[in-house]
């Protein structure tokens, strides 16, 4: 190592050593602030005006004393089975060559996790990722041996892309030339369903399901069924997920980010908005660049954050059920 290497190192070892020192303040200590509410009970939280339908179907298991892992799992199934909906499910957008190519995750309260990606017509990902998880040694599976499992635990076949999607995945072929611009931010080919829950015994769970990027690359993969990137959750400290552009969010490992920032004493608003900042200090052109978090701490405090306005989420508690707009960087 030569000397300023080493000269750095020990900065940095100081620097940890120094942060060590400083008492993490409680994140229930932040309630005041706007934009986060503590919650005593039961809470889902989930992205996008669809979020609203995914509650209601978790809240049918956390209202009646239900595990969180089963109330998000049956809240996202919601919007994957919507066939209007064009970011979520088999009635999603297909990549560029017309592939429908389905990624999706779940995370429990004991940090057991299931993913799947690249999965190609099948109704339910998000219960196939449950089940990789329920079933298997493994956390992730894809393409052809993610499919090959599916059928094996009798998961139904669906062909995609449906005809409406089909028809407009034609159009489009026929218009653009131009295959490598980035999708428009707030767009309905940008909207993931993350969906994270707090039961009754104060355990917290958290799905993430998604058809990623309109007209991606064959074979791409976005930040949704990465456990760390779409969703994380540490029953000890808090959840988190993302939706926007997946390449970004994976580039900060942004829901990992999220928890971590909350273990050391971050309110999941300001969690989320120093994970948002980092994707902007990440990022030389923030072009139709949108990517934003939700969060739940273990006190039961929500928050959210996006580098653009635009982003909202659905909030669902005992008392409650509403669309709440994220607080921004910027505007667009
Ligand atoms: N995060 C998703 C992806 O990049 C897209 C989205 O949130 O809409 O695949």
């Amino acid at each position: 190592m030569s000397d300023q290497k080493r000269r750095n190192f020990l900065k940095l070892g100081l620097i940890g050593a120094a942060v060590g020192l400083v008492k993490p303040f409680k994140a229930s200590e932040l309630v005041a602030k706007s934009f986060e509410t503590k919650i005593d009970g039961p809470i889902v939280i989930s992205t996008w005006n669809h979020g609203l339908a995914a509650n209601a179907a978790a809240w049918e298991v956390l209202r009646v004393g239900g595990n969180a892992i089963d109330a998000v799992e049956k809240g996202v199934r919601v919007t994957e089975s919507d066939l209007t909906n064009r970011s979520v499910g088999i009635g999603g957008m297909p990549d560029r060559d017309g592939h429908v190519t389905l990624d999706a995750c779940i995370m429990d309260h004991e940090s057991r996790c299931g993913s799947v990606a690249f999965l190609e017509g099948i109704g339910h990902p998000i219960s196939v990722a449950r089940s990789i998880m329920d079933k298997t040694q493994h956390v992730m599976l894809v393409g052809a041996g993610a499919k090959k499992f599916a059928l094996e635990q009798g998961f139904d076949t669906i062909k995609t892309p449906i005809p409406e999607v089909k028809a407009e995945y034609k159009k489009w072929k026929k218009e653009n030339q131009d295959l490598f611009k980035k999708p428009e931010i707030n767009h309905e080919n940008h909207d993931t369903i993350g969906l994270i829950a707090m039961d009754k015994k104060g355990n917290l769970s958290g799905a993430c399901t998604t058809s990623g990027w309109a007209y991606k690359m064959h074979g791409r993969v976005g930040d949704s069924p990465i456990i760390g990137a779409g969703l994380f959750v540490d029953n000890e400290i808090g959840a988190a997920c993302a939706t926007g552009l997946g390449e970004a969010i994976v580039r900060i490992a942004g829901s990992h980010t999220v928890v971590e920032l909350m273990r050391h004493g971050y309110s999941p608003m300001d969690a989320c908005r120093l994970a948002v900042e980092r994707i902007i200090s990440k990022h030389k052109d923030l072009t139709n660049l949108q990517a934003g978090f939700i969060a739940i701490d273990k006190n039961g405090v929500v928050g959210s954050y996006s580098v653009y306005n635009g982003f909202n989420y659905a909030l669902k508690t005992d008392t409650e059920e509403k669309i709440v707009d994220a607080p921004f960087n910027r505007n667009w």
